[in-house]
């Protein structure tokens, strides 16, 4: 029973959605909301987050569908981590453990085609970063001519005072504006013209992304130090993370691939030959011999025609096509024909019709009406001219 959905709206899934759906659904938002990418928005990064460590367990999403959010706070469950915490996570560091002297790892997600996962690309991807000056090789300036910030006597802070009411002053202490808080600075003929004394300078990088084949929807690919450079700081990872757009034919489950097909009834019942243009541009043709019948939604594998399995790509998973059977329109045979086509069928059933049973009309259910029916209304109406009770609409 699912009383309160908020944390599944969130994360914008049905409260069905299974483990994976949560998976993805919380990656693509936090990259979308993670205060890197949209400052303002750190609010909906927070709830994000709690929505997603709640979903993400199976004891505490159960909690909170028994018994809402109130559950979660009284459980004494929710909001143990920060949101920062669950994004490293579960973006992680490529294995590495982070240290204290470590720049901050970069994650970025690459939108790719169900194409390139299948036969592998290379994308060239050109991001911005900070890296060591190379006039002044991280120094800031002149070597040797560091000199005492003058406007904070080396501190490295600044102390206003200021009248905040009759009587009240207000020590405001903030870092110093002329050398950042290090206390030191240049002078403006020694700092370096390059960097202008900022000891790094923001460069444009291009990373080569190899996609291999069948690498799969939220798959990692970590650039080792391929973080912002700060000096004295080891640079963190640049992550990419995969994101793979729909396809609209193929749908994939794991290494299979998933395709619906529309055939006619003569199709299902006589057999067909159809072609599927796959995701290497082949084109394979499928037989269904005359005789096999095809019922509607009925499912067929062509083995080794799925995606490449990741590292092993000369394996690869199935081709599952599920069949939709085209029925004729009604009325497309002259009353007369249908007793040749009877004849060609499998005979029907015999039904014994007796006195006491009752006939009743078939017909198309009309939605509007039925509504009516269940709010009780349809009863209310008396006089002639309005509808009575349920009505149907023969078509
Ligand atoms: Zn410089
Ligand atoms: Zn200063």
């Amino acid at each position: 029973m699912v009383h309160e959905t908020g944390y599944y709206d969130l994360l914008g899934v049905g409260p069905t959605a299974s483990p994976d759906e949560i998976k993805k659904a919380y990656r693509k938002l936090a990259l979308k909301y993670h205060p890197d990418k949209n400052p303002s928005e750190g609010e909906k990064f927070k709830l994000i987050s709690q929505a997603y460590e709640v979903l993400s367990d199976p004891k505490k999403r159960d909690l909170y569908d028994q018994g809402g959010e109130q559950a979660i706070k009284e459980g004494g469950v929710g909001g143990g981590s920060s949101p920062m915490d669950i994004f490293n996570m579960f973006f992680g560091g490529g294995g590495r453990t982070q240290r204290e002297r470590r720049g901050k790892n970069v994650v970025h997600q690459l939108s790719v085609t169900l194409e390139e996962m299948y036969n592998g690309a290379t994308r060239k991807l050109g991001l911005q970063k900070n890296v060591i000056c190379e006039k002044c090789e991280g120094y800031g300036g002149k070597k040797g001519a560091l000199e005492k910030c003058t406007n904070c006597k080396g501190r490295g802070v600044q102390v206003k005072v200021q009248q905040i009411g009759p009587g009240m002053i207000q020590q405001i202490q903030s870092m110093c504006s002329d050398c950042q808080g290090q206390g030191e600075r240049f002078s403006p003929k020694d700092r370096c013209k390059n960097c202008n004394g900022h000891k790094v300078e923001r460069k444009k990088k291009i990373l080569e992304v190899h996609i291999d084949k069948g690498m799969k929807d939220g798959q990692k690919i970590t650039f080792h130090g391929e973080g912002d450079q700060e000096p004295g700081l080891e640079p963190g990872d640049v992550i990419i993370v995969l994101d793979q757009k729909d396809h609209t034919l193929f749908q994939r489950q794991d290494d299979n691939l998933i395709m619906k097909m529309n055939i006619k009834l003569v199709e299902a019942l006589c057999g067909f030959q159809k072609t599927i243009q796959t995701l290497d541009n082949r084109t394979l043709i499928i037989t269904s011999h005359p005789g096999e019948v095809i019922k509607n939604g009925d499912l067929k594998c062509v083995q080794n025609e799925g995606m490449p399995l990741y590292r092993d790509p000369y394996e690869k998973g199935q081709l599952l096509i599920q069949f939709m059977v085209e029925f004729p329109e009604r009325h497309w045979l002259p009353e007369h024909l249908m007793y040749q086509l009877e004849r060609l069928l499998p005979p029907r059933d015999d039904v014994m019709i007796t006195d006491e049973m009752e006939e009743v009309e078939l017909c198309m259910p009309d939605v509007q009406t039925q509504q009516k029916a269940y709010s009780g209304e349809a009863y209310e109406e008396d006089d002639d001219s309005g509808p009575r009770g349920v009505q149907c609409q023969t078509q």
